[in-house]
């Protein structure tokens, strides 16, 4: 069983394109994986070479786990910080 909690990616595994190939080589950039990467991602956050992420098929779901909890995470932290509308039977009507 594989603990998603311990996805490190590493940075130095992203694809290097320097225009000399149509073929980049992308490789499962799970720390210490040497899988090819089967699955290529564009995290919405992602910024010059970690805009694409590749994975094998082990870390690819690691790594979904990781990015559906953090969607999850990421709903309830909006939830919490709208604003609610609560009722106070304590307030006074009016007459
Ligand atoms: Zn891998």
């Amino acid at each position: 069983m594989t603990d998603s909690s311990t996805l490190k990616i590493d940075p130095s595994k992203a694809p290097k394109d320097d225009g000399s190939s149509p073929h980049v080589e992308h490789w499962c950039m799970a720390q210490g994986c040497s899988s090819w990467g089967d699955f290529g991602f564009m995290p919405a956050s992602g910024k010059g070479a970690l805009s694409q992420l590749w994975f094998c098929s082990t870390h690819r779901a690691q790594y979904l786990q990781l990015r559906d909890r953090a969607r999850e995470q990421a709903k309830a932290k909006d939830a919490a910080e709208r604003p609610v509308l609560v009722e106070n039977p304590e307030q006074g009507g009016l007459f």
